[in-house]
């Protein structure tokens, strides 16, 4: 290719890179491709920290995917193969569900495994629980020490006494099957705080418990909320609704906040919190007055003639009466009802609602976390929304909204052990009978009310006392011994739940660690490798690896062999674990980490033919390419399988909710109002606080060390309108103190006209902390003070924020910010919906201007008033509590480790 003058010059000078250089690859004069998977092993590039020099880097490319969120996106670490070090992360273009694309959290990967203050070295406590004295050991010594408390108390007879407590899960089945080999009813995880409200709702029509839109062919999509989009799926999803959105797809949000996502929306409907629910009925209510609804499915998947049969036995079970019935109905959901209960104009409801009614098949909806999460009823927001993709006859269709789970591939494990002989009544307690799933927010209360205990308690990855709420109750927990007998912290990074640990044991990062992935990103079905990069890495070079801790910095296990190790020591030869661990390939031997999952990739759909093809086995291809495409589409699964309810169809009518207690829930309405709804706030007096959103580069735990996201965000301040601003006489950086049901914190104010007037936003993701005693994660944590004062208060009070240190690292040197954030979610107190079980995270606080000893960051909580508060709404529970045929809970939902059958119905 000719150089004009000006690049000739340009190139010359080095102010541009040579074009025409032959570089190693071989390419000449075009840009180059990305590297062939052929020559990952052997890729060249240029190091652009030597610029203008041209210095030639020789990497190793292995692919693993991020473990940051839950989305698994594929990554390529690039392993310097003279030094052996992991020198960057980028996209792994042979991902199906990210497609070489990453957000900012899978880059930054690289900062949390060079992290100078990660943990390197099992510890375990001296002195008291909290103290924050800790002594290193080696793992032998903490493996005998735990497996030896494990085996008392499974020899003991209890089922429900030895507890895995997970926060960001991601490798399919892999511990669910440790837990079952050990006999117990350990299984706790985080749905109740994040997902709980969405799954009742999804759950109640067809037993899936999640949707999977189609963005990238949606004719119309329509987001409640936008935290998938900016927070959670965010780097799959955002890409396919962009995708959608070039195609000419209208893209509506639902947010009282302007979020990332509304900003791009065709229409942003700011709705008061809870209110969602009246407006899709609305919705609903136009699609059959104008008759858009699709007959064809609706007659043949939905069950509506089980609501003719019950609530209208006299009427002719014909469609047409059904329609003129439902009208009848839902006759209050006129967009005058839809507009007051929102507090937004009427156009903007009949405007959208066009928009939403004329979609056709092609409606990809979602709602994940935010108002299904943050009220009271939230689950009846899925609900609602639901029922606009089954009257558009948009369920299972292209460009349409499909259960996630037919997009998630489901691995055959080498092993199944029995089901566990036990229901866990501190998990699943009997007046939860809908929960999705185990009740964990209520743990402390459970236990400070005497209605059990636990043994051994692993958290994994998992930090309550900092992202639940009423966090002084989990530490208070935690510090009895008599109720927790020990604490083990799985985690590779220090956060505010492993300070009251036993033992801290320093687990893998995203490129240290065996999983295997698999999400409902789009319409098709993909399998990922999570696998640790120096260990294939040394694999290529010829190396041979036993244990990926050989590998791995310091002495960093990955999970699946401490599980591995650790459920052997625990059998001593007599209680039939071991058989559980044992080789699928050579007899009598224990199984190693390659054989897991060369078991389990042998057996996915397609995937041997595919290695053949390139001379690999299933593993080899695994580990060549990192992801696997197993169906390229996912549609209309329903017309071979049908739905997985109890009358075999899309349930718009639920004999389930009848039986169990709730029959003003039969069919899909709006009877709850929230907790936070204006009829239930004081007037003026009282705002809702607005907590369950993320900033986008942020996850809850384990970026406080990730310096560039730190950089990007570390502070929380409230949203506030300028109406509300004006009128409590607040401008932007003054303090507000929020006062909330069980204490209070002081924050600074953001005056904003992008969240709602009488709401205030502040989100949950800021705001971590350390004491004196405490270590990690200084790039985003204050150190702060605890203190006693008296009669269950416990105060809060930042002592210094965030400064720069000296470290190996030059950048620990170059902090420039000094704020960080407030911890809010303390100061919450416990509210599980009696239904989903799902905590609802909105707020009703009372606003002011602190007094002159109340300082930013202060934080103050009654914990004898936040077990009252538990109280008053676990009593809602119990006043409904109702158990058809002795069932504990329906006996076609869901549990993620469910034990033996006899186990699901009350004792008499
Ligand atoms: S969306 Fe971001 S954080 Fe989540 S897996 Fe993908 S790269 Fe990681």
């Amino acid at each position: 290719m000719a150089r004009t003058f000006i690049e000739k010059i340009a190139q010359k000078m080095r102010i541009i890179p040579d074009l025409d250089r032959a570089h190693s690859s071989g390419s000449t004069d075009e840009l180059r491709k990305y590297p062939n998977p052929d020559d990952w092993h052997d890729h060249v590039e240029l190091d652009a920290q030597e610029w203008p020099k041209m210095v030639e880097r020789r990497f190793s490319l292995v692919p693993t995917t991020c473990f940051n969120c839950e989305s698994a996106c594929g990554m390529l670490a690039y392993v310097d193969k003279d030094t052996g070090e992991v020198a960057k992360f980028e996209g792994n273009p042979h991902h199906p569900g990210s497609r070489g694309r990453n957000c900012a959290k899978g880059p930054a990967t690289i900062n949390q495994i060079n992290d100078t203050e990660r943990i390197l070295y099992p510890l375990k406590r001296v002195g008291k629980r909290g103290e924050g004295k800790w002594q290193r050991i080696y793992w032998d010594q903490a493996l005998d020490e735990i497996s030896t408390k494990i085996r008392a108390s499974l020899k003991t007879g209890a089922k429900d006494k030895v507890v895995y407590h997970v926060g960001r899960p991601g490798n399919e089945g892999y511990v669910e099957r440790v837990l079952k080999a050990w006999g117990v009813d350990g299984h706790n995880s985080h749905t109740n705080i994040c997902s709980s409200g969405a799954r009742t709702g999804y759950s109640l029509w067809h037993k899936h418990d999640r949707p999977s839109p189609d963005h990238s062919n949606a004719k119309v999509i329509l987001l409640t909320s936008s935290h998938l989009e900016t927070g959670h799926y965010f780097n799959p999803h955002a890409q396919r609704i962009l995708e959608g959105m070039i195609d000419g797809a209208k893209l509506i949000v639902i947010d009282p906040r302007l979020s990332n996502t509304a900003s791009m929306a065709d229409h942003w409907l700011p709705t008061w919190p809870g209110s969602e629910t009246a407006l899709f009925l609305a919705w609903a209510r136009m699609i059959l007055e104008r008759e858009l609804y699709d007959r064809d499915f609706i007659e043949n998947w939905v069950n509506w003639e089980d609501w003719l049969q019950a609530d209208h036995p006299d009427e002719p079970k014909t469609f047409e009466r059904f329609v003129e019935l439902l009208l009848e109905e839902y006759a209050e959901y006129t967009p005058e009802f839809a507009a007051s209960e929102c507090r937004i104009p009427i156009e903007q409801v009949i405007e959208a609602g066009e928009v939403v009614a004329n979609a056709g098949s092609r409606l990809s909806t979602h709602v994940w976390r935010s108002a299904a999460i943050g009220n009271l009823g939230g689950w009846q927001v899925a609900r609602a929304l639901h029922l606009l993709n089954v009257l558009t006859g948009s369920v299972g269709t292209e460009g349409g909204t499909s259960p996630n789970s037919w997009s998630k591939f489901s691995p055959e494990l080498f092993d199944e052990p029995e089901a566990p002989d036990g229901w866990n009544e501190l998990h699943f307690p009997p007046e939860y009978t809908l929960a999705h799933y185990e009740m964990s927010h209520i743990l402390p209360h459970l236990i400070r009310d005497g209605r059990g205990e636990i043994d051994v308690y692993f958290t994994r990855v998992f930090n309550p006392v900092w992202t639940y709420p009423d966090g002084f109750s989990w530490m208070r927990m935690l510090e009895g011994e008599d109720s927790i007998g020990c604490h083990i912290a799985l985690t590779p990074t220090w956060n505010e739940t492993a300070f009251f640990a036993d033992y801290v044991l320093p687990m893998g990062h995203a490129s240290e660690r065996h999983d295997i992935n698999s999400y409902a990103t789009s319409a098709g079905k993909w399998v990922a490798f999570r696998q640790p990069v120096l260990r294939e890495f040394a694999r290529r070079e010829g190396r041979d690896v036993k244990f990926t801790s050989e590998v791995n910095p310091g002495e960093v296990w990955e999970e699946d062999e401490f599980w591995n190790e650790l459920s052997w020591r625990i059998d001593d030869g007599t209680m039939g674990i071991r058989e559980h661990f044992m080789s699928p390939y050579r007899e009598g031997e224990k199984i190693t980490i390659d054989e897991y999952y060369q078991y389990t990739f042998e057996r996915v759909p397609g995937l041997t033919e595919a290695a053949a093809e390139e001379g690999l086995d299933a593993l080899g291809y695994m580990r060549k390419h990192g992801a696997f495409l197993i169906e390229e589409s996912t549609y209309s699964k329903h017309e071979e399988e049908g739905w997985p309810t109890p009358s075999g169809k899309q349930e718009f009518y639920s004999n389930t909710m009848v039986e169990f207690g709730y029959p003003e829930h039969s069919i899909p309405h709006y009877r709850v109002k929230s907790h936070v709804h204006p009829d239930n706030l004081q007037g003026e007096d009282e705002y809702c606080l607005l907590p369950n959103f993320r900033l986008p580069q942020h996850i809850h735990s384990r970026s406080a060390n990730a310096k560039w996201l730190v950089e990007i965000g570390h502070r929380n301040p409230i949203w506030i309108h300028p109406k509300d601003a004006d009128k409590l006489g607040v401008s932007e950086g003054d303090l507000l103190k929020i006062e909330t049901e069980i204490g209070w914190f002081v924050d600074k104010v953001w005056v904003t006209e992008g969240i709602k007037p009488g709401v205030v936003g502040c989100s949950h993701h800021i705001g971590r902390w350390r004491r004196s005693q405490d270590q990690g994660n200084k790039f985003l944590s204050n150190e702060v003070q605890i203190e006693d004062i008296g009669g269950g208060k416990q105060k809060m009070r930042t002592v210094s924020g965030v400064s720069p240190w000296e470290s190996e690292d030059p950048d620990t040197n170059r902090i420039w910010w000094r704020d960080g954030g407030v911890h809010q979610n303390i100061t919450h107190a416990v509210q599980p919906d009696p239904i989903s079980g799902a905590h609802c995270w909105l707020q009703k606080v009372r606003l002011s201007r602190p007094s002159k000893d109340e300082k930013y960051g202060d934080v103050e909580v009654d914990t004898e008033k936040s077990f009252e508060y538990y109280k008053r709404w676990n009593e809602m529970a119990k006043q409904r509590e109702t158990h058809p045929r002795r069932e504990r809970r329906p006996l076609w939902m869901k549990r993620p480790l469910s034990p033996k059958m006899e186990h699901w119905y009350i004792e008499d």
